[in-house]
């Protein structure tokens, strides 16, 4: 037996289902999980030193890829000056002032340590700010794992065919309204009735927790106006989309302007940083500035902002997104003409570096019914038939993927070489 399955063995013992996060879990295709340990560039190594060309990228974050070298000098320099002092530091204005530059709308920035902070917060300061308590969501957007935003939510929940979790009190989830995703009529129809009640929207500018699926035309700019028509603070949940399908995020890459923004992953270039912020006007609602709660012992971690700063840094450089984009647009044609050719019914798309895999033959796979009529039993197939093969996918045909700049031709022909052969055998 191999040392990945010994230690899944072992984990399973002292850590609830053997991972610290579900998603990790091989539950939407069975089997083992693979454990890694270690990563340079576009690939991962397991415990049995088994390379896998990788394209979940720690689910986001390493859009340079594994182990930059710049960022990891930037890391060792900063645990030298010291690991956290729970008092500000010049690395967390530098970082706020890089996230403004790259991103406008973001007026004012809250650093925290995670996604699901900053989309939590970010709620509680339009809740704060609107003096509402009703809050919109969508079926199969995820926006992490406070309790307000568990509700009929993507990702490990659509997994496990949990989409609203156990544990979150009724009292609380009713104010949580959900809605179909690119359905704008549905949404003019709920606000022309409670507008007046609605403290925020959140989204996910591109819904990346099911699978990957972008506003059709019309969507993003109706929303914007009815939160404007009603007061609401539309909040864009670019946890996943920033720093990922452009520099500035989805905001930038369609041209809409949310009130508040959420940001994780790419932010803090594998460390866990999170952050969220927009109008000065509502952000003077947090504290110490305002009366809205919010705060954090490791918030702005120096060691993190370090890692965070120079991968924005190096993400900022002319040219990274069009080749990123170019990369990941290559390797989603490839895999669409070698399913094609083996007669497989397949859709595919991407978006700046992240992309979408659907086992359909319904073309464009564009909201929640249609991604739940996909078939999930044949991407596990193909999942294990790449894996066995070094392609490392997110194990769950609910969830995107991800291209890095460590990404080359050779890495994008070896995975269609597999793809072939994969496809060849579903
Ligand atoms: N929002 C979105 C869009 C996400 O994709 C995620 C995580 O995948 C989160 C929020 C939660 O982030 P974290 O896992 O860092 O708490």
């Amino acid at each position: 037996m191999s040392k990945s399955h010994d230690l899944f063995v072992k984990a399973q013992d002292a850590i609830p289902g053997g991972v610290n996060s579900p998603v990790r879990a091989f539950k939407g295709v069975g089997g083992d999980p693979v454990f890694m340990k270690r990563a340079k560039g576009a690939y991962m190594y397991d415990a049995d030193d088994k390379a896998y060309v990788d394209y979940i990228g720690s689910w986001g974050p390493m859009v340079l890829g594994h182990n930059h070298p710049e960022v990891v000098a930037e890391v060792h320099a900063a645990v030298d000056r010291g690991m956290s002092f729970g008092a500000p530091t010049e690395i967390e204005i530098q970082a706020a002032e890089m996230v403004r530059k790259l991103v406008p709308s973001m007026e004012q920035v809250r650093m925290v340590s995670s996604g699901t902070e900053a989309t939590m917060s970010a709620i509680r300061l339009a809740r704060g700010f609107t003096g509402r308590d009703t809050i919109v969501k969508f079926e199969g957007c995820y926006h992490g794992h406070g309790d307000s935003l568990l509700v009929k939510a993507g990702s490990g929940l659509l997994t496990l065919g949990t989409p609203s979790s156990p544990g979150v009190p009724a009292d609380l989830a009713k104010h949580t309204l959900t809605l179909d995703y690119n359905n704008l009529e549905q949404a003019q129809q709920m606000f022309a009735e409670k507008g007046s009640q609605i403290a925020c929207l959140i989204l996910e500018p591109v819904a990346g927790n099911m699978n990957c699926i972008p506003p059709v035309p019309g969507f993003l700019e109706g929303l914007r106006k009815l939160c404007d028509e009603s007061g609401t603070v539309l909040i864009f949940d670019e946890v996943m989309t920033g720093f990922r399908v452009a520099l500035g995020g989805a905001q930038a890459y369609y041209g809409i302007t949310p009130d508040l923004s959420t940001f994780g992953k790419v932010i803090g270039g594998g460390m866990p940083v999170g952050a969220f912020g927009g109008k000065r006007e509502i952000m003077n609602y947090i504290a110490p500035l305002g009366p809205v709660y919010q705060a954090g012992t490791l918030s702005g971690n120096p060691v993190a902002m370090s890692a965070g700063l120079k991968t924005m840094q190096l993400i900022s450089q002319p040219g990274f997104y069009e080749a990123l984009t170019e990369t990941t647009a290559k390797l989603v044609a490839g895999l669409q003409q070698k399913a094609d050719e083996a007669g497989i019914p397949f859709f595919s798309r991407s978006i700046g570096g992240m992309f979408g895999l659907f086992f359909t033959d319904q073309g464009p796979v564009d909201n929640f019914e249609q991604i739940t009529n996909c078939d999930t039993e044949r991407f596990g197939k193909f999942f294990h038939l790449m894996l066995e093969q070094g392609i490392y996918l997110a194990p769950s045909a609910y969830e995107a993927g991800f291209v890095s700049a460590a990404h080359t031709d050779e890495e994008i022909q070896k995975t269609l070489n597999a793809a072939e052969k994969a496809f060849s055998q579903l």
